[in-house]
């Protein structure tokens, strides 16, 4: 199914969006699971390498079942071109990578994903690349940041783990007055609640870990952004240097992909009910959910997302013991590290994700001792209420 053929909703974008379909008419898409082709003559092969015929050389590169996924992200997206990569993060490294070089700057968001921030303030820094963090809610010091050598702004948004969210198309207009393109890591979101594209972004990242598989089997990860963004700064990174996504993971996410709506509408379903059952409760202090009115950006919300989110974060009174008591006061919630699953799940960032920062880094980002964040899954709703509740009687 052609993006140009019809404009399909995304439910049916992603049942049929990208499907290939080989000699034998097989009705679910096909795992390819090969490294290279073969050519009918060395004059074939030839004009395959040359690109003079168009066509798969090698899988480092590119696949049929990478490339059924990348087509089913591009048309959902609304973006022209995209790239499958091993996981979220080889998706955020090599986004970043391919824009930068020796002497550029970046300015990002403070609230991010441990692993982004790592790789924005350590590791681009050893190849000359600084980099200025920012309150991503507050728009003047993301201008005030700017400097002559500024190439690129990146920003997640719901962040992790406080879900504030940030005005996509004002840090666009921004970053593009500063000659700068802006990257946004969509996967609170999820790709059909926000895009970034529409907005005014350059490119958007996703670890495919997440919703997009959503049944805790495999990683993955995608990059979108227009043809002329990929071939500049995705599309040789990805074939010299290798990050690719496994066809078999590139089959399992399409699988996943199929029901993403299904899934995300019911966890955001639960999660907003949640949020409501607790919000007020005695033993929290405090409870964020994008989607309620007492959300701290409710406006932006409204303005740039379809839905609240999957995700319910708040703060346990009693600091870190009294969170601790909580989450062992859980029978249904798994204690992980992960989102976005059919299974619910409970993070205490203070001791995991958030663990590198510094406390101070910590309660810049409203990131208490008391803190949690909660992932719906597809239990029933009522179930995981009185699992939680059961468990605040506990602190
Ligand atoms: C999980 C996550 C990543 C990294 O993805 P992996 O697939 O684990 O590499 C990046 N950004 C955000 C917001 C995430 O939640």
């Amino acid at each position: 199914m052609a993006a140009s053929e019809k404009n399909y909703r995304p439910e049916t974008i992603l049942v049929h969006g990208g499907t290939l379909r080989s000699q034998f008419n097989e009705m679910s898409e096909a795992l390819y699971l090969t490294q290279g082709y073969i050519y009918e003559s060395a004059e074939a092969c030839e004009a395959r390498f040359s690109g003079k015929i168009p066509g798969y050389v090698y899988s480092r590169y590119s696949n049929p079942t990478m490339s059924m996924f990348e087509q089913r992200m591009a048309q959902l997206e609304g973006a022209e071109a995209s790239r499958s990569t091993a996981t979220g993060m080889a998706a955020v490294t090599t986004a970043l990578m391919g824009q930068v070089k020796a002497g550029d700057h970046i300015v990002a968001a403070k609230a991010l994903f441990g692993s982004c921030r790592w790789v924005i303030e350590d590791w681009l820094g050893r190849f000359g690349v600084t980099s200025t963090l920012v309150d991503g809610a507050d728009l003047n010091q993301w201008k005030n940041a700017v400097t002559k050598n500024t190439k690129v702004f990146f920003m997640e948004t719901p962040t992790n783990p406080t879900l504030e969210v940030y005005d996509i198309q004002a840090v666009a207009d921004i970053a593009h007055n500063a000659g700068a393109t802006l990257t946004v890591d969509n996967v609170f979101a999820t790709p059909l609640y926000q895009s970034p594209l529409k907005l005014g972004a350059d490119c958007v990242v996703y670890s495919a870990t997440k919703h997009i598989d959503g049944q805790g089997r495999v990683l993955g990860g995608c990059i979108l952004a227009s043809e002329k963004f990929i071939m500049d700064n995705v599309h040789n990174l990805i074939r010299q240097t290798g990050p690719s996504l496994s066809p078999f993971n590139a089959w399992v996410l399409l699988k996943g992909l199929e029901t993403l709506p299904v899934r995300v509408e019911r966890q955001t379903k639960s999660a907003a009910a949640i949020a409501d059952a607790l919000a007020g409760h005695k033993k929290l202090t405090r409870l964020i959910y994008p989607g309620r009115k007492d959300h701290p950006q409710a406006d932006v919300v409204a303005k740039q997302m379809k839905a609240g989110s999957t995700l319910v974060s708040f703060e346990v009174k009693g600091g870190k013991e009294g969170a601790f008591r909580f989450l062992n006061g859980l029978k249904l919630t798994g204690i992980t590290n992960n989102l976005g699953d059919s299974k619910s799940l409970i993070t205490h960032p203070t001791t995991t994700t958030h663990q590198r920062l510094t406390p101070e880094q910590r309660a810049e980002l409203g990131i208490g001792d008391g803190l949690v964040r909660f992932s719906a899954g597809l239990e029933h709703q009522d179930d995981l209420i009185e699992d939680l509740l059961t468990a605040l009687d506990k602190v």
